[in-house]
């Protein structure tokens, strides 16, 4: 469907659809802390905002310079770019599958919200310097961690516009992986999906060793 109207009702629904996925996906995931948010937060969602605001990524090394979305502190509230995820679509022959694309965004953020209500510090400064990591790694981790689940969740549809979208997605990380791409380094959990519970787990306990684990 092309560049749909009644975008806030679709994002409302695929959200519950996201959200349905996130719990089974993250049953595989043994952890006390995690179980015990998620526990506290039962049926949460997160404030959807659309935005047709543009915003250019000043310094991106990746294939598109506009944020898609972004998820904020405040409520843990998520924001669409639908004029961006559209241009996005445009510039990757993906017209006909801007509602794919919407979804990857949302499923996205979504992850980033509950990730930090889990783990906030991944998304903030460390104190200590010396014992914690830069920004620019963290951000890498908590990229290449949100970017995977959305992946995720579009390959869970077989066959659909949704998998057009994951296998665009992933070559977009191959392409840019020695662009330094925060992205690209989901592929690792391509290979090996065990290892992205490994790094949420380790992000939260010790960030450099997370670092050093998606790295090698
Ligand atoms: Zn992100």
């Amino acid at each position: 469907m092309m560049f749909t109207c009644n975008i806030d009702s679709f994002l409302e629904n695929e959200l519950v659809k996201i959200r349905g996925y996130f719990y089974k996906l993250m049953a595989n995931f043994p952890n006390d802390s995690f179980e015990k948010m998620l526990g506290e937060r039962k049926e949460w969602l997160p404030l959807i905002y659309m935005s047709d605001e543009v915003i250019v990524i000043p310094k991106g090394n990746g294939p598109f310079d506009k944020q898609l979305g972004k998820s904020i502190k405040k409520g843990y509230s998520v924001f669409i770019y639908h004029e961006a995820v559209k241009e996005y679509c445009c510039k990757f022959h993906l017209e006909n599958e801007y509602e794919s694309a919407l979804s990857m965004v949302l499923a996205h953020e979504y992850f980033h919200s509950i990730h930090r209500i889990w783990d906030e510090k991944a998304y903030l400064q460390d104190a200590s310097p010396r014992k914690g990591i830069s920004m620019e790694r963290k951000h890498q981790l908590t990229e290449s961690l949100a970017d995977y689940f959305a992946f995720s969740w579009l390959s869970s549809h077989e066959g659909s516009d949704y998998m057009a979208v994951a296998k665009h997605r992933k070559g977009l990380w191959k392409e840019y992986a020695p662009a330094n791409w925060p992205y690209s380094s989901a592929l690792v959990f391509v290979n090996s999906p065990e290892i992205f519970f490994e790094i949420l787990r380790l992000l939260k306990s010790n960030p450099a060793m997370a670092y050093r684990k998606l790295s090698s």
